[in-house]
C-alpha cells in the first residue's frame, strides 16, 4: 500500500489520539505542536521543582484510555501509573460539607447521604440503576460520527431518544432524585465540567454524574499531563514524528481541498490528510484562509453558544496541607455565581473554587513536605468586557482569603514559593483557544452530534477534526472518542480498518 502522509495541528490529547491511532495503521504521521511538549490544556507546568497539571485534574472513564493503549499493543499501567480516588472528592457548602465516594464505597456515600441529606438518601440507589440504562444507551450514540442528516435517524440514535430526556436541564433531571438543593447540586455540579449551568445543560449529560459514581476518579502519578506525555511516547514508537515549537500558521486550499499547511517560518508542508486538533474556533477563524468558510464562519460562530472560562493559580508551597486531593466550594448563593458568570458579570464576593491539592497522594509533583496546589475559579469567557489584567490581583486576593476563611489555611500567604496566574486572556493568547472558551463550543443540543462540527469537517475536503470543539465534545474521554472516530475515519477512506469503540468496564 502506498503509505499515505497525514499531518497533525496539535498534539494535545486529540491530536495525541489520532497520531496512535493512525501511526500504528501505517500512515506516515507528523504533528506539528506549536509548544516545546505536548498536552495543550493537559499540559503541565514545571516550576523550580514543582509540577502544576495546566488543565485537566479529573480523570474519568479510565477504561476509554486503557483500551486506546490496548488497541495499539500497549499496557497502559506500562506507562502511567494510576490511583483510583477515595473519596473522590470533598463539596464544601455554607453550612456542611460531603465526601463523595464512588460506588466501590457505596456504604460510606449512603451513610453520609441519610445523615447530611435524609431526604434525598434513598435516590441515591435510584439514580445509579436508572442512569445505568440511560448511560448504556447514550454511550454508543457519542461513539459514532455525525455527518449526515441520515446518521441521526440510526437505530442507536433512536433507540437512544427516550433516554435523552429532550427538553430537561440536568438540574430537573436529577432534581427527581435528589430534590433538596444541595444534594442537587453536589449531583449536578459537573455540567461545569462542560462549562455550563447546570440548568441550562441537557439532562442528557447526567451520565457525566454517574460515569464518576460508576466508573470513579483516577489520578496519574505525576499528574495528568503524565497521560500525554506517554501518549506521545507511544505515538512516537509507532513512527509518528513531532516537530515541537512549530507553531502553524495557515492551512494550505487547492479549492475547497486542504492540501498541508504552511508553517510559521514559511515552510509549505503538503499532506494527504490533515488533522487539525487545535481549537476549532480558534482554527475556522485564525488557520482557515479568509472566506473559506461559511457555516463556521467568523461570523457564525460569533452567534454561537460557548463554554464559561476559568481564573487559575497554580501555587508551590513550602508545607503540605490535610486537605483532599479535590474539594470544590460552593458560593453561598451558587445559583446566582453560575447565573452571573454566564451572563458575563464577575460575581463579586459570591464564587465558587476548586483546589486540588495532589500532592497528598503524589509525592513526585513538589519537594519534600511541599504541595502543587491548582485553584480554579470559573469565569466569564472573553465575550465578557472584563478588565481582566486590572482585576488579577483582585481576584488572587479572594481566592486567597476564601482559602485562608473557608478551608482554613491561614498561613497560605506566608509559604507560598512560585506562583502562576492564568486569566481568560491567558487560555485566549497562550493557548489559542477561541475567546478563552477553555471548554470549548458550547454543549448545548443545537450544537451537538450532528450540529457540531463535524469529524470529517463537512465545509472543506481532507480536514478531519479532533479534540472538544468536534464530536462528542469536550472532556478526556470524549476528546479521545473524537481522536479515535476520526482516525477510524481516514483508516476507512483507505481501506483499512480502525479501531473499535471501548468496551464498558466491569469496574
Ligand atoms: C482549566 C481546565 C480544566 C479542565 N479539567 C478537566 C478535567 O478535570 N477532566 C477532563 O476530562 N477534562 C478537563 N478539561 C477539558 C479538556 O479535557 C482539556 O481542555 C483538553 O486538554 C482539551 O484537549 P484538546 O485536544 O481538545 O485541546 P488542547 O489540549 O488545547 O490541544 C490543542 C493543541 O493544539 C496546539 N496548537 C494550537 N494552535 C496551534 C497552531 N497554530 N500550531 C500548532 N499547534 C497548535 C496547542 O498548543 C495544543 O497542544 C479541562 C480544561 C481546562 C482548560
Amino acid at each position: 500500500m502506498e503509505r499515505r502522509s497525514v499531518v497533525i495541528v496539535g498534539a494535545g490529547p486529540g491530536g495525541l489520539t489520532a497520531a496512535m491511532i493512525l501511526a500504528q495503521k501505517g500512515f506516515d504521521v507528523t504533528v506539528f505542536e506549536k509548544n516545546a511538549k505536548p498536552g495543550g490544556r493537559n499540559g503541565c507546568l514545571e516550576i523550580d521543582g514543582y509540577k502544576f497539571d495546566i488543565g485537566p485534574t479529573f480523570l474519568m472513564m479510565k477504561f476509554v484510555l486503557d483500551d486506546l493503549f490496548k488497541q495499539v499493543g500497549r499496557n497502559v499501567d506500562d506507562y502511567l501509573p494510576s490511583t483510583r480516588l477515595a473519596p473522590m472528592y470533598r463539596l464544601m457548602f455554607d453550612d456542611i460539607s460531603l465526601d463523595v465516594y464512588d460506588h466501590l464505597h457505596h456504604d460510606k456515600m449512603k451513610e453520609q447521604m441519610t445523615r447530611l441529606f435524609p431526604t434525598d438518601a434513598p435516590g441515591l440507589d435510584r439514580f445509579m440503576k436508572r442512569e445505568q440504562g440511560r448511560f448504556d444507551k447514550i454511550l454508543s450514540c457519542l461513539t459514532t460520527p455525525y455527518d449526515t442528516v441520515a446518521s441521526m435517524m440510526g437505530w442507536k440514535i433512536l433507540k437512544a431518544m427516550p433516554f435523552m430526556s429532550l427538553g430537561k436541564s440536568l438540574f430537573q433531571v436529577l432534581g427527581e432524585y435528589f430534590p433538596s438543593q444541595s444534594a442537587r447540586v453536589a449531583f449536578t455540579f459537573q455540567s461545569k465540567y462542560l462549562g455550563m449551568a447546570p440548568w441550562r445543560c441537557p439532562g442528557f449529560y447526567a451520565m457525566i454524574p454517574f460515569v464518576e459514581h460508576r466508573y470513579g476518579i483516577f489520578h496519574t502519578r505525576g499528574g495528568l499531563s503524565e497521560i500525554s506525555e506517554a501518549m506521545a511516547k507511544v505515538a512516537g514508537e509507532l513512527g509518528a514524528s513531532f516537530r515541537y515549537g512549530t507553531p502553524v500558521e495557515r492551512l494550505l486550499l487547492d479549492g475547497r481541498k486542504v492540501t498541508g499547511v504552511r508553517l510559521a517560518d514559511g515552510t509549505e508542508v503538503k499532506a494527504d490528510v490533515v488533522v487539525v486538533n487545535a481549537d476549532f474556533a480558534y482554527a475556522a477563524t485564525k488557520l482557515v484562509p479568509p472566506g473559506a468558510l461559511r457555516r463556521w464562519s467568523a461570523k457564525a460562530l460569533g452567534k454561537k453558544r460557548f463554554s464559561l472560562s476559568t481564573f487559575m493559580l497554580y501555587l508551590g508551597v513550602k508545607k503540605t496541607y490535610d486537605l483532599p486531593h479535590h474539594t470544590i466550594v460552593f458560593a453561598k448563593d451558587y445559583i446566582k455565581n453560575i447565573n452571573d458568570i454566564e451572563a458575563g458579570i464577575w460575581p463579586e464576593g459570591n464564587a465558587s473554587f476548586y483546589v486540588r491539592n495532589a500532592s497528598i497522594n503524589d509525592p513526585t509533583l513538589a519537594p519534600s513536605g511541599c504541595s502543587a496546589l491548582y485553584v480554579l475559579m470559573p469565569a466569564p469567557n472573553k465575550r465578557a468586557a472584563l478588565d481582566w489584567p486590572a482585576m488579577q490581583a483582585r481576584l488572587r486576593r479572594y481566592c486567597l482569603d476564601q482559602m485562608k476563611s473557608r478551608l482554613g489555611m491561614s498561613d497560605i500567604e506566608e509559604n507560598i514559593v512560585v506562583e502562576r496566574c492564568f486569566t481568560p486572556d491567558t487560555w485566549q493568547d497562550d493557548f489559542n483557544v477561541y475567546i478563552g472558551a477553555t471548554f470549548n463550543l458550547g454543549h448545548n443540543l443545537g450544537q451537538m452530534l450532528y450540529w457540531r462540527p463535524h469529524n470529517d469537517f463537512e465545509e472543506l475536503e481532507n480536514m478531519y477534526l479532533v479534540g472538544g470543539g468536534t464530536h462528542p465534545g469536550s472532556g478526556l474521554p470524549t476528546i479521545y472518542e473524537s481522536g479515535r472516530i476520526s482516525a477510524g475515519m481516514i483508516c476507512e477512506r483507505y481501506g483499512i480498518e480502525g479501531i473499535p469503540p471501548a468496551p464498558k468496564d466491569a469496574g
